[in-house]
């Protein structure tokens, strides 16, 4: 990781602004070097006579770019950090002249972070905190910026000293939900540590002072204790062949504290005060070095842990030992191999992951970060390089916007304002019109970036349209919002459904003069579990109004006396052919139909018709043929096998010529008798009445609505 250069201390009384650029300047190139020099004196000159924590404002910006030298940072995020805080009093368009675009977009992306900090100020809870963090990353297109601000941040913590107690409280608490977090997932411990230390003081200042005091040794005696335990312990394992990367881990205020509040446990029994990493190449070496460390040291008794044999859920693997050192102090050792280091650099067992008991079980998120963790180790490659892999791979497929309450909402990349409608409320989206986004109204079809800020403009009246389902429309990306939206369509067809339904049913029981219906014992002998289900398969047509009559049968006919009794038997193999009687039949040899069975007739030469299989193949090749030969026939209706009974109809028509010629045609072809007729005409109005002989309220019912169906035809029922 990165490490400090330079030392400079740029809040000390004697900081001289003309040392320290020559310090920075050093090993860069003469355009770099002008470029420092005209930074540090047009913010001096932009600066003048402003203070920040009762010094020069320049010293603030100088400490920030210092903060970032020392981790080996480039350039321009030096300029940048130089000018962070000119945005006030100068516009980008002079920043990008004077020291080119990337300047000027590391200064703008500062500044809009500040946006993002305020929003953090009015809400707080963990799950907001937790997708700030991520929208802060997310929306800095260069990670650089992250690192600019982090590093103003921490001066700002650094100088918190001589504000109001609220101010103090406010910046801390923001400090350890939001900053110090970032810095970790950064792998900026540097930054991190300091950022956690400087909160607690401020929110704890009791516990902060009394945990300063049982650290009764100062971190730089602590860290020489480190340092003696590591040349000692390199030394050791030199002798016998292992060459070890032996690293301290000092402890800080914070993170001690916070392990004793976890583990509910007091200070005296936290060892890993003082800690020690050592990395070496085999398995093999670990338990040796393991070995030497046990033998100079005693352990302590039930502190040693073999996560190598059984690794931690999340993959990590160590071994992980406490011992009392010299001087009677206790330490912790970490071992193992630089695979696993890497491995555990790497995310699934990231140090931080590690660390901090995560309890998000966010595998994506984490692994990018560790990415993020390993390009910032690179510092040699070259930085557009860096930036470009930046952008490209890390929050690819997630977007942070805002709503107008300054919430934050993860959404998947390529949403629009319309996803994030129904992502808020299925009704929002329901109502959705039109939306503005940063306070401009934009088409619905518009791609959401990370930190737009996002305002559904909604009417009262639920109105989704077909074309948002449309994919090439470009209204929704997510599958959630479509099925939405199908889903309202889909209750409204319904309901459309329900009153076809329920008017065809009602012209069904007219037409029967059915005056009472219980439309639930209906819905029952239909098999329909509700009226409103039975009435959706009506106005479907899955239910046919001749299944509808049926029904009633029994209602309408059980008061009547057949007119007819079974009395004769005829071959129930005759066969009736539409329109023509008399003709003489035969059937057909090849396919053999019986009766029931759906047949065609042929018109043969000699043998007058001859009865197919309507699929029979034969008929089957006569009617692709488009033969003329080929004539519909039927089974004739035994009817008067059948009790049948007498019915009495009316039919309302306006008068027409042929009108009580084809009300009677419809009646025969029926097969049924008509065994009385009337008719009555006035003005042009003709009522028509038959009794007829019906065998089912089915055959009634059709034709009914065959009449029903006749040109001129108003009204068609049957009479009680
Ligand atoms: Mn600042």
């Amino acid at each position: 990781m990165v490490s400090t250069t330079n030392s400079i201390n740029t809040t000390s009384p004697n900081f001289d602004l003309g040392n320290w650029l020559e310090n920075i300047i050093q090993n860069r190139s003469e355009a770099e070097k002008q470029a420092l020099i005209d930074a540090c004196n047009w913010a001096e000159e932009i600066h003048q006579t402003r203070t920040y924590a009762d010094k020069p404002y320049l010293i603030h910006v100088i400490t920030v770019a210092n903060i970032l030298a020392q981790l080996g940072m480039d350039t321009d995020v030096l300029i940048a950090a130089i000018l962070h805080d000119v945005i006030d009093n100068v516009d980008l368009y002079e920043i990008e002249k004077r020291f080119g675009s990337t300047v000027m977009k590391l200064v703008d992306g500062v500044a809009k972070m500040k946006f993002i900090e305020e929003l953090n100020s009015q809400i707080d809870t963990h799950k907001q905190t937790e997708r700030l963090r991520k929208m802060l990353l997310a929306m800095a297109e260069d990670i650089r910026v992250v690192l600019i601000k982090l590093a103003d941040r921490l001066d700002n913590m650094r100088t918190l000293r001589n504000q109001s107690k609220e101010k103090q409280q406010r910046a801390a608490h923001e400090t350890l939900e939001l900053f110090a977090p970032l810095a970790n997932r950064l792998g900026i411990w540097q930054i991190k540590w300091e950022l956690e230390d400087l909160s607690l003081r401020y929110l704890e200042p009791e516990t902060y002072q009394r945990m300063a005091k049982l650290l009764d040794e100062r971190r730089l005696d602590r860290e020489s204790y480190i340092q003696q335990i590591m040349t000692s312990l390199s030394d050791e394992l030199l002798k016998i062949n292992i060459k070890a990367d032996v690293s301290g881990r000092p402890k800080h205020i914070y993170s001690i504290w916070h392990k004793m509040q976890r583990k509910g446990v007091e200070f005296e029994e936290i060892f890993d005060v003082r800690a020690v990493r050592i990395l070496v190449k085999t398995v093999t070496e670990c338990y040796m070095a393991l070995g030497v460390i046990h033998n100079k040291w005693q352990p302590m008794r039930n502190e040693f842990d073999d996560y190598i044999a059984n690794p931690k859920n999340n993959n990590y693997q160590s071994l992980h030992t406490a011992v009392i050192g010299p001087e009677q102090k206790i330490f912790e050792v970490h071992i193992r191999t630089f695979e696993m280091h890497h491995h555990a650099e790497l995310g699934v067992a990231s140090h931080w992951r590690y660390q901090e008991d995560f309890n998000k079980q966010d595998a994506n998120f984490e692994q990018k970060i560790a990415w993020l963790r390993r390009m910032l180790q690179w510092k040699d490659e070259d930085a557009g390089d860096f930036i470009d892999r930046f952008k490209s791979e890390i929050f690819e497929d997630r977007v942070y916007v805002l709503s107008p309450q300054g919430e934050v909402m993860d959404l998947p990349q390529g949403v629009t304002p319309l996803d994030f409608a129904y992502y808020i409320h299925t009704e929002l989206g329901h109502c959705c019109r039109g939306a503005k986004i940063n306070n401009r109204i934009v088409p619905l079809t518009y791609i959401l970036k990370s930190g737009d800020l996002v305002e559904i403009l909604s009417s009262n009246i639920e109105k989704p349209s077909r074309d948002w389902l449309l994919p090439q429309a470009g209204y929704l990306a997510t599958s959630k919002a479509r099925s939405r939206v199908r889903q309202w369509f889909k209750k409204q067809d319904n309901h459309q459904h329900i009153n076809e339904g329920r008017s065809l049913l009602e012209r069904v029981l007219r037409r029967l003069n059915i005056r009472v219906c219980n439309y639930e014992q209906l819905s029952k002998d239909l098999n329909f579990k509700s009226i409103d289900k039975l009435l959706i398969a009506i106005g479907k047509g899955e239910v046919t109004t001749i299944q509808i009559a049926n029904t009633f049968q029994e209602q309408v006919l059980s008061a009547k006396k057949p007119v007819k009794a079974i009395t004769e038997n005829k071959s129930a193999t005759e066969i009736h052919v539409d329109g023509v009687g008399g003709l003489l039949t035969k059937l057909a040899g090849c396919c053999n139909p019986k009766p029931h069975d759906r047949i065609i007739g042929y018109i043969s030469q000699e043998r007058g018709v001859v009865i197919h299989l309507r699929d029979c193949p034969n008929a089957l090749r006569w009617q692709d043929e488009g033969n003329k030969r080929l004539i519909e026939v039927d089974w004739s209706q035994p009817n008067n096998l059948k009790p049948s009974y007498p019915i009495n109809i009316q039919v309302n028509s306006f008068d027409r010529p042929g009108l009580l010629f084809d009300v009677c045609n419809v009646i025969t072809r029926e097969h049924i008798n008509i065994t009385a007729t009337d008719s009555k005409s006035h003005n042009n109005h003709v009522d028509m009445n038959f009794t007829l002989e019906i065998n089912d309220l089915e055959q009634l019912s059709r034709t009914l609505s065959k009449i029903d169906n006749l040109t001129n035809v108003m009204k068609v029922w049957r009479k009680s």
